[in-house]
């Protein structure tokens, strides 16, 4: 590493940069990897916490309303107070009145403040219907929070030990991959990282297997192939842009590669499970020599 490190990684071989390249790969799948156990569970948290946020707003909201109703209820009650102390009032004036007229005006007084009792008990029975709406949506969004509080609370604690459980093994990766991406030249590395953030899998360097591209699986004509196995320049795939490697280079076995393509699709799947199991089915279904290099190259 020392030595490799005074050399200018542009007057390197173009055997040792593809080497470097698939080493570098090697550890970005690798962390690849660790993203996929974590998978959704990032974008599921933070889902949570938005609902979680939004049912307290509402909560909140619904709380202040059913206030503004209370006190549009006491209103309309003061208001019967005020009527019902003027209908008395009224009332008792009816014993003593002088003539017809006035009677009269007593009686319209006494059917408009009965009216005014009326229209507010009214307005009273209706503010109760829509308080007691609002208190129930207040009553279930306070349920729905408690549950998704908890939710929230179990999806936090599980990401918080994926995290805790590959976080050093991830630094450690990063730590490598900044070795080795100081031993290639910027042209060539930016060139790498950009096929690799295009491609579905992740991969900016693949070895030919079954004379095909090991990322799209295009047959790669026989001259090229040979252009790859001669080492001498950095071939691209024709259809997807990835750098070709030869499996030799790579340190695959040309007998191991006939099991590649099932093993990736087996790979993807559990992928999202524990890393035991993946660890598991891989040993028992690799063919291929059990270098490090091989097992993560065949699962990214
Ligand atoms: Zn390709």
């Amino acid at each position: 590493m020392v030595k490799k490190k005074e050399i200018n990684p542009a007057e390197m071989q173009v055997e040792d940069k593809l080497k470097n390249l698939y080493q570098l790969q090697t550890m970005l799948s690798e962390i690849d990897k660790i993203r996929i156990l974590r998978g959704e569970l990032p974008l599921e948290v933070e889902d949570l916490e938005d609902e979680v946020e939004g049912l307290k707003t509402r909560i909140e909201n619904t709380n202040e309303e059913i206030a503004e109703i209370r006190a549009k209820i006491n209103e309309y009650k003061t208001k019967i107070d005020l009527a019902t102390s003027k209908l008395d009032d009224y009332k008792s004036q009816l014993d003593n009145v002088r003539n017809n007229r006035e009677y009269d005006m007593l009686n319209k007084e006494i059917e408009f403040q009965s009216l005014e009792v009326e229209l507010a008990n009214k307005r009273i029975r209706e503010a109760q219907i829509a308080e007691k709406s609002k208190e129930e949506l207040v009553e279930k969004s306070t349920q729905t929070l408690n549950e998704r509080s908890q939710d929230l609370e179990v999806k936090k604690n599980e990401l918080d030990e994926i995290i805790a459980e590959t976080k050093a093994e991830e630094e450690k990766l990063r730590e490598k991959a900044k070795n080795i991406e100081l031993l290639i030249e910027p042209r060539l590395l930016q060139a790498f990282k950009r096929i690799r953030k295009n491609s579905r899998n992740g991969l900016g360097i693949v070895y030919v297997q079954r004379d095909a591209c090991g990322g799209c699986f295009a047959k790669i004509p026989p001259q090229r192939q040979l252009d790859v196995r001669m080492r001498k320049k950095i071939i691209v795939c024709e259809y997807c842009g990835r750098i070709l490697i030869d499996p030799e280079l790579a340190g695959i076995k040309p007998e191991g590669t006939q099991e590649e393509k099932p093993k990736r699709k087996r790979a993807a799947t559990t992928a999202k499970k524990t890393t035991t199991k993946k660890t598991a089915t891989k040993k028992t279904k690799a063919a291929e020599p059990e270098t490090p290099e091989v097992t993560t190259k065949s699962e990214a």
